[in-house]
């Protein structure tokens, strides 16, 4: 170990000759080192101040194909900048936040009298409306991305009734479900319960149906449901609607990426519900998969282990 090495991790003394276990005598750090790991490791440490990034590389012409490497670096300045990024968001979101909900809602009581309004000033409050509208929906959006960020490790995970959650996002979806005259299904829901964090699971399912609605043609039928796999449940939002052609399933979880820009403006939304869905998974240890083709649907999935059932 160099000294690099030493000071980082407050190691005294010669390394050479000495067993892992000694040298390193946090357990967790130790077994960043056993000769029966594969492939890469990542572990994240606290020494004093300092937030330590610690990585373990196979090395494979060491030790008869055993070795491993450990890299260890301090993060603290990245880590205090990205802080720094994500509270700037939420205060500069916060500030804006304020003067556009004045304007949607002086647009919004313009418009109740919209008949006592020259019809070219209605059309243009109406555009000064959606737009207001619009704006604090995405500072919304980056508010709550800024709350995630912000929080340190994953969600306190709890019991969760999938049929309650799914029922209170198909209301909220009920209007632009009737505007454009789809027609909702739901299968599995009954009776399961998984381990999820309440409103984290609601902005997921939330946010998927909400695409589901938007992306689906009209007439089209949007499918929600859960099914028991693999010792655990997974809650499925499905479409069948545009679509989404492979090489943007890896992309279109980034924060303001869009396959149609001018579509999906056009349809509304901020370009950060699947950013959110995606952040939420992590922090719940979720995993999220995405099957679909352009012009065939789309099948959104998380994984959840499953609750034991309600007591009667
Ligand atoms: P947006 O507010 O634009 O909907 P999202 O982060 O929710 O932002 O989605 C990102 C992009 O992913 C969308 O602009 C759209 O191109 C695509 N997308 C998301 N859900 C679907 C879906 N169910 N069907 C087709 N495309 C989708």
């Amino acid at each position: 170990m160099n000294a690099a090495g030493k000071r980082l991790l407050r190691l005294e003394g010669e390394s050479v000759g000495r067993p892992v276990g000694e040298l390193l005598p946090d357990p967790e750090l130790a077994s960043l080192l056993r000769p029966s790991l594969e492939g890469e490791r990542e572990l994240a440490l606290r020494r004093g101040e300092n937030e330590l990034r610690v990585r373990s590389l196979p090395l494979p012409e060491l030790d008869g194909g055993r070795g491993r490497l450990l890299i260890v670096e301090d993060v603290s300045g990245l880590r205090r900048s990205e802080r720094q990024r994500a509270e700037l968001i939420a205060n500069v979101s916060h500030e804006l936040r304020t003067p556009a909900t004045a304007i949607a809602g002086y647009a919004e009581t313009l418009l109740e009298d919209a008949g006592r309004l020259d019809p070219e000033v209605a059309r243009m409050v109406e555009v000064i409306h959606r737009n207001a509208r619009r704006l604090t929906e995405l500072f919304d959006d980056l508010l709550y991305l800024s709350r995630i960020d912000g929080q340190d490790g994953p969600l306190p995970l709890s019991p969760v009734a999938v049929a309650a959650v799914v029922g209170e996002c198909l209301d909220k979806a009920s209007a632009a479900v009737a505007e454009k005259e789809l027609t909702v299904q739901t299968f599995g829901l009954e009776g399961v319960r998984v381990l999820a964090h309440r409103e984290a699971l609601g902005h997921i399912v939330g946010n998927l149906v909400e695409n589901a609605v938007k992306y689906s043609h009209r007439g089209g039928v949007v499918t929600v449901g859960a099914r028991r796999r693999d010792g655990g449940v997974r809650v499925e939002v499905i479409d069948v609607g545009i679509g989404i052609s492979p090489e943007h399933h890896e992309r279109i979880f980034e924060r303001f990426y869009r396959v149609d820009k001018g579509r999906a403006r056009a349809a509304g939304g901020t370009g950060l519900g699947l950013a959110i869905v995606a952040r939420l998974c992590e922090k719940m240890g979720a995993r999220l998969s995405l099957r679909s083709q352009l012009g065939s649907g789309s099948v959104f999935r998380v994984w959840l282990a499953e609750a034991a059932p309600a007591p009667d």
